[in-house]
């Protein structure tokens, strides 16, 4: 019998890394598949991260997840990137294609492919609150797959209307800014509202975008990406109000699925993920 303890090496390089759950959810993945495969989490500091990557190349990595803060700067690293990470201008997940090392976006991708499993994005009116990394990504994707709109709510002028400007640069969609002042009324035409801030998340678990909610109309999607809790105080008065929800899990759990597909060719079972997350938050 032929012998083999050789595990194909994946991860994550954060700071801090240690609460974040991709782990268990990707190696759940990987025993379901049968596959001698490990995921690491590797706290690295943003001094250590090119020492971080150049490692990941010499012991033979097959990727790597790149969370905060290194997002931006993993570029200087790599070698190249794909076409949606080059415009967010931002790599989360790294690919070792026979010693190169490419740089794709999957927090974009993640967020579409939960949302296809309500609605299709092709014609839709979108409207994005927050314009950090999240929502960037999720802009981004969203536009390139076809939506008809995007409509950017933000706190920070400068910040939403960087966003905006990139939609309305690298994509065919309506690009808009509205400043965020008081409670936003979300418009008639909306197909779907994105929660992309920060904003419900664990500890601050009561707290909520400032929406009027009597705007949230029956049938209106509304998404979070906030993962814990999975069930946020935002999606809950969006749902009693008749929309049609979907939560950060789903994002965070399709993500994954991409990075395997990307890592291993093979295709993980998103149930198995997705049940491991919620066994770790409690659903
Ligand atoms: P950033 O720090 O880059 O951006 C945060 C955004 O939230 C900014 O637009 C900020 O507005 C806004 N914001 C924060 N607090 C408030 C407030 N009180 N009122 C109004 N706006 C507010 O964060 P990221 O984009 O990287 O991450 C956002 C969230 O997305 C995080 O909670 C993260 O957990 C989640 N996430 C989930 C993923 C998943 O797979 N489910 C993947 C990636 C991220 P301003 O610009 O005005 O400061």
């Amino acid at each position: 019998m032929e012998l083999n303890f050789l595990s194909l090496l994946t991860g994550c390089f954060a700071t801090p890394v240690a609460e974040n759950p991709t782990v268990a959810m990707v190696e759940a993945a990987y025993r379901a598949m049968g596959l001698d495969a490990r995921y690491i989490n590797c706290d690295v500091a943003p001094a250590d991260l090119g020492d971080a990557v150049r490692g990941a190349r010499a012991m033979g990595w097959r990727g790597f997840n790149c969370s905060l803060p290194h997002k931006v700067a993993v570029i200087d690293f790599i070698d190249d990137l794909a076409p949606s990470a080059e415009i967010i201008g931002a790599v989360n997940c790294v690919i070792n294609k026979d010693g190169r090392l490419i740089g794709e976006n999957t927090d974009g991708k993640g967020f579409l492919a939960s949302l296809k499993t309500v609605i299709d994005p092709v014609g839709k009116r979108v409207v994005v609150l927050g314009a950090g990394g999240a929502s960037r990504a999720i802009a981004i994707e969203t536009a390139l797959s076809g939506a008809a709109s995007i409509t950017i709510v933000n706190r920070d002028a400068a910040r939403g209307k960087a966003v905006t400007q990139l939609v309305a640069a690298h994509t065919s969609a309506a690009a808009e800014f509205v400043p965020w002042q008081g409670k936003y009324a979300i418009p008639e035409d909306a197909d779907v509202v994105i929660n992309a801030t920060s904003i419900g998340l664990f500890p601050g678990v009561d707290d909520m975008p400032a929406v009027a909610f009597s705007t949230v109309r029956p049938g209106l999607v509304v998404a979070d990406v906030i993962p814990n809790p999975p069930r946020t105080a935002f999606l809950k008065q969006a749902e009693a109000r008749g929309a049609r929800t979907l939560d950060g899990l789903g994002m965070l759990v399709n993500q994954g699925v991409i990075g395997i597909r990307l890592w291993t060719g093979r295709e993980p079972d998103a149930k198995v993920m997705r049940g491991a997350l919620e066994a770790i938050f409690g659903v």
